[in-house]
């Protein structure tokens, strides 16, 4: 038995170097400030990978390709999500229905007002009240949101209808947001999801719906309601392939391996365990170990700092 655990970091380095010696591995650990390991140790760590190595090539073969198998199988609980409301305010509106899919799901699924027995009894401004419990259930289940400005619009605006139905309230999880990180990480001039898709060259959207169709349905006109139910899974589909391109810049993602309990590293970007050094990252006083990953691209850095204790003190 090991006198201590390997950490994720350590084994990623260990088995990256795997065309050296045990003992020349074990030496750069331990210069990077990792525990001592025996070089029996370390061949124990490849051997182990090898094997996992082994049984997951069989799952990519039978994979669709659209994400890795790991990602796959664990079904992190991402989810894809997209509202429509009669008002950009919660005080003049109330939500429509919200079109979603779960990562790894196949299914985009929706909840709309009209899907609840005795909705149209309701007086007009109520009249969200059953739909937004369900939407409740599902954001609650969520460990990831990923939306289009829905950070500042979505979340808050069934957050405010929750409050003025006094439901419960939504939970805050980690949020991908691409209108944030369209506008802060990319220069394409509109951050809409239209000219982002475009852009990108994912799924296309359809024409936008006249203006009528709109005034409609927020004059709650079920065929109308139901165009637009049609539109907003459009834009969920849209939401998610340009999400799966987007990924990488994706900063407010936690890390894959708390998300489907797996030791292994896993990219946060998109699950993959092939993950490869790539130089350093620097901060003022620190060094940290800096990784790519060679299935989607996304940076990361190691949690431990490289800075040799003795620079440290003259720092
Ligand atoms: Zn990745």
């Amino acid at each position: 038995m090991e006198m201590t655990e390997w950490s994720d970091q350590e084994k990623i380095i260990a088995l990256e170097n795997r065309d050296k010696l045990a003992r020349e591995v074990a030496e750069e650990l331990e210069l990077m400030g990792y525990p001592s390991r025996t070089k029996s140790a370390i061949r124990r760590i490849w051997h182990e990978y090898e094997i996992q190595e082994e049984e997951t090539e069989v799952e990519v073969e039978e994979d669709n390709k659209e994400t890795p198998s790991l990602i796959q199988e664990c079904k992190p609980k991402i989810l894809y999500f997209d509202i429509e409301t009669t008002n950009f305010k919660a005080t003049f509106g109330e939500v429509l229905m919200m079109g979603y899919r779960w990562h790894g799901e196949e299914e985009y699924k929706i909840v709309k007002v009209t899907d609840y027995e005795g909705w149209d009894e309701l007086n007009i401004e109520d009249r969200d009240y059953y739909v937004l419990q369900d939407m409740h259930e599902i954001i609650s289940e969520a460990d990831v949101l990923v939306g289009h400005y829905s950070k500042r619009f979505d979340h808050r605006f069934i957050q405010s209808r929750c409050l003025y139905h006094k439901l419960p309230v939504i939970p805050n999880p980690p949020h991908v947001d691409t209108w944030h990180i369209a506008k802060y990480q990319m220069a394409i001039g509109s951050n809409s999801m239209k000219n982002i898709a475009k852009f990108l060259k994912c799924d296309n959207q359809k024409d936008s719906l006249p203006i009528h169709i709109w005034r409609r349905a927020n004059a709650y006109d079920e065929e109308c309601i139901e165009m637009i139910a049609e539109y907003c899974l459009q834009d969920v589909r849209t939401q998610y392939s340009m999400t799966q391109r987007l990924m990488p810049l994706a900063n407010a993602i936690p890390n894959m391996n708390l998300l489907v309990n797996s030791t292994k590293y896993l990219c946060s970007g998109c699950g993959s365990d092939n993950v490869q050094k790539r130089g350093f990252h620097f901060t003022k006083i620190n060094k940290y170990q800096r990784f790519q990953c060679m299935n989607c691209g996304k940076w990361s850095r190691g949690r431990n700092t490289l800075t040799d204790k003795e620079i440290k003190r003259h720092l």
